[in-house]
């Protein structure tokens, strides 16, 4: 599969700091999100309190991790930042937890992935800021409570289902990202091409846009090749004739699937007659994980109304066999 067009950052990117937006006025889209979450940062800053803690869920490279540091930034904390997975051990949390300052923002990715162990000690942490550690092991254990400054936890995860329901009911704002609409890309592609610096027009911008996949993180990235081919190929300029022979050289449908978004949907077309199919069936066909199916291709598949979700399986939709050139068969139709 096409690492350009995953939505997970690539191992060593450079993900321009400059494009992050900084500040809540900055970031583009989310309305619904960005509006609620100025009430709860002023309505915090006014009682001098923490802020609850904050669930961010939906597809990666959608803007949690950017989201979560705005808002340290905006209630004037710091920002402390690990992962699920990181955390191995329950002291590796404790380290961390016993360290934050005041009102601090503590940003967990992923965090569907942590050790149960190290769960267990989130739950008091979150309700009464403490901390129940056990020193020793064996007759000599015991227990000692230890009291932690108020904090803000702000998780983020790309399975809501995966969360076991005790963690889930301790975050007070559950937020669930959305894809991109293309205007709001189309902004968020101008003002990186201003800040590097590239002269764009308008076409130009608007085709990277419309061959994002929904998503910041992938915007960022085509624009950036569609730079280099500017820069090498083009008169420097950011034009929508650049933009598309580059994105189609890269492998970018017009609709901004990739290659392993339509080796899915011939699959289903041309090996399973437009499905039903089950995911475990397509992560064997297509050497994918099914993770990588369910939390990467399909959400933009589903949300574009290519593929359709039923509860025998994943079905072709009437839009998917058109993108492919063909008809829908006719049992379909109705
Ligand atoms: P996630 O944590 O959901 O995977 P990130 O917050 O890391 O996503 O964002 C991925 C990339 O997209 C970052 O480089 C970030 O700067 C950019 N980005 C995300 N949301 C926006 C936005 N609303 N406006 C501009 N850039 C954004």
């Amino acid at each position: 599969p096409d690492p350009m067009m995953r939505p997970e950052p690539i191992e060593g990117e450079t993900e321009d700091r400059a494009l992050r937006p900084q500040m809540l006025t900055d970031f583009v889209g989310q309305a619904e999100a960005r509006a609620n979450l100025r009430v709860f940062i002023e309505s915090a800053k006014m009682r001098g309190k923490a802020m609850d803690h904050t669930l961010f869920h939906g597809p990666p490279g959608l803007g949690k991790t950017t989201l979560a540091q705005i808002m340290a930034r905006e209630l004037g904390v710091n920002f402390k930042m690990t992962s699920g997975p990181v955390l191995a051990r329950a002291g590796d949390l404790a380290a961390i937890l016993t360290n934050l300052e005041n009102r601090d923002v503590l940003f967990i990715d992923e965090i569907h992935r942590m050790n149960p162990a190290v769960e267990e000690i989130l739950y008091p942490a979150m309700e009464d800021f403490e901390l129940d550690l056990v020193i020793g092991e064996g007759p000599a254990a015991r227990t000692v409570r230890i009291e932690l400054q108020p904090f803000t936890l702000v998780g983020a995860t790309t399975r809501l289902g995966l969360l076991t329901t005790p963690l889930r009911d301790r975050f007070g704002i559950p937020t669930r990202l959305q894809f991109y609409t293309i205007d709001e890309l189309d902004l968020i592609v101008t003002r990186g091409a201003r800040l590097m610096g590239i002269p764009s027009e308008p076409e130009g911008t608007r085709e990277i846009a419309r061959r994002a996949r929904g998503t910041p993180r992938i915007a960022g990235r085509l624009l950036r090749r569609v730079i280099d081919f500017a820069l090498v190929e083009g008169d420097g300029r950011l034009t929508r004739a650049i933009a598309d022979s580059a994105l189609t050289r890269l492998g970018v449908d017009h609709i901004g699937l990739d290659t392993a978004d339509r080796r899915y949907l011939t699959l289903m077309a041309e090996h399973y007659g437009g499905g039903p199919v089950g995911v475990e069936t397509l992560s064997a066909a297509l050497s994918e994980s099914r993770d990588a199916i369910e939390e990467v291709i399909e959400p933009y598949l589903m949300q574009q109304g290519l593929v359709a979700r039923t509860p025998r399986g994943r079905m072709l939709a009437r839009l998917g066999w058109r993108h492919l050139g063909l008809d829908a068969p006719r049992a379909q139709e109705s």
